[in-house]
């Protein structure tokens, strides 16, 4: 094996490792992609529709369950409503505790 020959050999590994990286990240991307899609364009609560701004994205939350790839949105009013909600649900319980 001439010194060209290992050249082109060790270019040509590199190529294929780097088609390997572009295709893992394109899966990754599509996957990404598709979870948007999923995602709804409206607060899954209250129905109103999702800013596309960049304030938008950090305060709505995003829940996603996994089992069944169902993605919900919810506004920061509803996020409220929902916290409420859990601190109520709770607060019922310990209401009802006891004997
Ligand atoms: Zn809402």
């Amino acid at each position: 094996m001439d010194k060209k020959h290992a050249k082109k050999i060790k270019r040509d590994k590199k190529k294929k490792k780097e088609k390997k990286q572009a295709q893992e990240q394109d899966q990754q991307m599509r996957k990404q992609m598709n979870m948007f899609d999923r995602m709804p364009k409206v607060c899954s609560a209250c129905e109103k529709g999702f800013p596309k701004t960049r304030e938008a994205h950090m305060t709505w939350r995003v829940v996603v369950r996994n089992e069944k790839q169902q993605v919900r949105l919810f506004c920061p009013e509803c996020q409220e409503k929902i916290d409420e909600g859990i601190d109520k649900m709770f607060g019922d319980n310990d209401d009802k505790a006891g004997i």
